[in-house]
């Protein structure tokens, strides 16, 4: 039988990490065992969803490489089938209408909260005789419709929680649809997925009440009940468990800070789930071939962000260049360093890739770069104040001199020539090789830290290098004694 599983997200809010990583179990799920991944939104109660929050889930899902196999899904345009539903369980006698007034309801769960004890219906609607139901019909006395629970206990294999057991006394006959005929959530959902043929279902594990009350629905429509997978829920640093009315961040968010997607799946399947090596950097590719759903652990793993850097920036170094470009380009433009159509031009474009190969160790991410390599695109502004202190001493001037001088000579100007032509001016000199890359540096760069120098003088090009050499000469020259502490 083929796998089918299916997130369904409520747009209530936006997609935030914990149901993004329940997604990923999923879409994990149903890779390994060549099924279909779905989509349903969950937009039934009309109060809380927002149809404008569909688009941003299912793009975030979308950057994050998971697309539904097949169309998507509205439970709100599936009304007439959960109503269909509805009537079948009153037909079958698994269900039953109930009158009692909501007063009365209220009255007995009072009562039990003052005893202390789980409020449970007293099942007053549970046994009348279709002469008596016609008859309130027929007053107008408005009906929900409960479903009727058997004694006894129900148990289940979890995919991941192993074998759970509740008293389905706790259960209560519970409301499957409301006066005005609408089904609810539990049921809603379990008409969906089996209309949708879902034959595992992984969730988070708030769900798990959920489930015992599903498998009960299942039971009594006499439909076929889907395996069950429970995620355990994350939490917060604060140990809270993420959730939208906490306003956790949007996934997108993280998109949108220069957080690379291959990152973001990697660390969230690692939140709960590792590999038996315990490798940690994975490609998607690597983490399909190392999944699955048993090494799920049960415990509540925490989301620290700063770990999620950690991941990117290992993410960073190995990601195509192709995808880089695709994501740097635009804040290069934001930055206003260049034209929107400057990497249009192909010998730009390759300029800007290796730039992106010489920076790409140093990005936590990727929305790092225009700060830390602005200087290959622009002319530069200010120098770093505390380098200025540190590199530009009057006696600096002339070894940049000598340096532009020399820089100016090369034909090759590479990475081997640079390094040379430094070393002779600093044995000329007589002046410390390390002097004279600091400074070289913070003329070039106005930054006291980058990547390798020679890489980096290589690539702003002799033209330029000389020039913004020059330019520090005179800004040596006119500095006042006061700023050279
Ligand atoms: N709409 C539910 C939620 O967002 C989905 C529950 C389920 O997967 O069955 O939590």
């Amino acid at each position: 039988m083929e796998t089918r599983v299916r997130i369904a997200p409520s747009p209530s809010g936006y997609l935030h990490v914990g149901t993004a990583r329940t997604a990923i179990f999923n879409w994990l799920y149903a890779r390994k065992r060549n099924g279909k991944f779905l989509i349903r939104i969950e937009d039934t109660d009309t109060e809380s969803s927002d149809p404008a929050l569909v688009d941003p889930i299912l793009n975030a899902l979308k950057w994050l490489g998971m697309e539904p196999d097949e169309p998507i899904q509205y439970q709100s345009k599936r009304a007439q089938l959960h109503g269909k539903f509805v009537s079948e369980l009153l037909k079958s006698g698994r269900g039953y209408r109930c009158f009692c007034s909501k007063e009365k309801l209220e009255t007995a769960r009072e009562k039990a909260r003052q005893e202390k004890h789980a409020p449970r219906y007293d099942r007053a609607c549970a046994d009348l005789s279709a002469d008596e139901i016609q008859k309130r019909m027929s007053e107008g006395l408005p009906s929900v419709v409960r479903v009727r629970i058997p004694d006894g206990e129900t148990v289940y294999n979890d995919l991941i929680l192993g074998e759970i057991t509740r008293q389905n006394v706790d259960l209560d006959d519970f409301v499957v649809a409301r006066a005005d005929g609408r089904a609810l959530y539990n049921f809603a959902a379990v008409v969906d997925d089996h209309d949708m043929g879902v034959t595992d279902v992984i969730r988070g594990n708030d769900h798990i009440t959920n489930t015992f009350k599903q498998i009960h629905i299942y039971c009594a429509l006499g439909f076929q009940e889907p395996n069950f997978g429970h995620v355990p829920l994350l939490l917060r640093p604060d140990k809270r468990k993420i959730s939208k009315r906490l306003g956790d961040k949007d996934v997108a968010e993280y998109g949108a800070d220069g957080f690379l997607p291959q990152a973001m799946f990697n660390f969230l399947c690692l939140l709960g789930w590792s590999p038996k090596d315990g490798r940690e950097i994975m490609s998607y590719d690597e983490i399909l071939d190392a999944f699955s759903i048993g090494g799920i652990n049960a415990n509540n793993p925490v989301f620290d962000e700063q770990k999620l850097i950690a991941f990117n920036k290992d993410h960073i170094k190995t990601a195509p260049i192709d995808q880089l470009v695709m994501l740097i380009a635009p804040l290069l433009v934001e930055n206003k360093l260049t034209e929107s159509d400057w990497v249009d031009d192909s010998t730009n474009c390759e300029y800007l890739k290796k730039v992106i190969d010489v920076m790409r160790e140093r990005l936590r991410v990727v929305n790092d770069f225009s700060q830390l390599a602005g200087f290959f695109f622009s002319e530069l502004t200010e120098y770093d104040p505390k380098g200025v202190s540190k590199r530009f001493k009057p006696e600096t001037a002339e070894l940049l001199a000598n340096l532009a001088d020399s820089f100016e000579s090369l034909e090759k100007f590479d990475h081997t020539s640079l390094e040379a032509a430094l070393d002779s001016v600093s044995e000329k000199l007589g002046a410390r090789r390390a002097d004279i890359i600091h400074a070289t540096r913070l003329a070039v760069s106005a930054m006291t830290q980058g990547p390798g120098l020679f890489d980096l003088l290589a690539l702003v090009g002799k033209d330029r290098t000389v020039t913004r050499l020059r330019r520090a000469i005179e800004f040596i020259r006119n500095m006042k004694p006061q700023t050279q502490t």
